[in-house]
């Protein structure tokens, strides 16, 4: 296996993939959706490899979801850089991970593709489970901020 290391600007959010030594090239998606747009996030993802994700400060992490597609982006309240984007289908965590975040081994080429057309929430489903990155692992005080803020939202759905 090999280990690519990522953090964000401040290095308070760390990324750690592991992927077999046969992987030579990795695709990069360019999503179109507003909020990566926004960010101008090219995502990689691959389905046989590892992440893992820890935060030094869980405080100064911050899980943002956008509801309507599903999926829960990790970003550093610190400097502000987006990290990763993770989504939960049938108990198991998929993720993506910003590929301008993430150091490669120069020996990996990189290919960038545009995503699109989108099906529909189901077919996007798919896609996650097919080609995004498939064994996440959090830190624990990731995983307790992912829970508290779940919490939180579901308080504020009760009114
Ligand atoms: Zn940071
Ligand atoms: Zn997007």
């Amino acid at each position: 296996m090999i280990s690519s290391h990522g953090q964000c600007h401040c290095g308070n959010i760390s990324l750690d993939i592991q992927y077999p030594e046969t992987i030579h090239s990795f695709t990069a998606g360019v999503c179109r959706c507003q909020f990566c747009r926004m960010h101008g996030a090219m995502w990689l993802g691959l389905p046989i490899s590892q992440l893992q994700v820890q935060a030094e400060l869980a405080s100064q992490a911050h899980f943002y979801d956008d509801d309507l597609l599903g999926v829960r982006y990790l970003l550093c309240r610190h400097c502000g850089v987006l990290t990763s984007v993770f989504s939960e289908i049938e108990n198991q965590t998929y993720a993506m991970v910003n590929a301008g975040v993430v150091n490669l081994p120069t020996h990996i080429k990189t290919d960038v593709f545009q995503y699109g057309p989108y099906p529909n929430l189901a077919g996007r489903l798919q896609i996650r489970k097919e080609s995004w990155l498939s064994t996440v692992k959090f830190s624990r005080e990731l995983d307790r901020l992912l829970k508290r803020e779940e919490q939180m939202a579901q308080a504020q759905q009760d009114g």
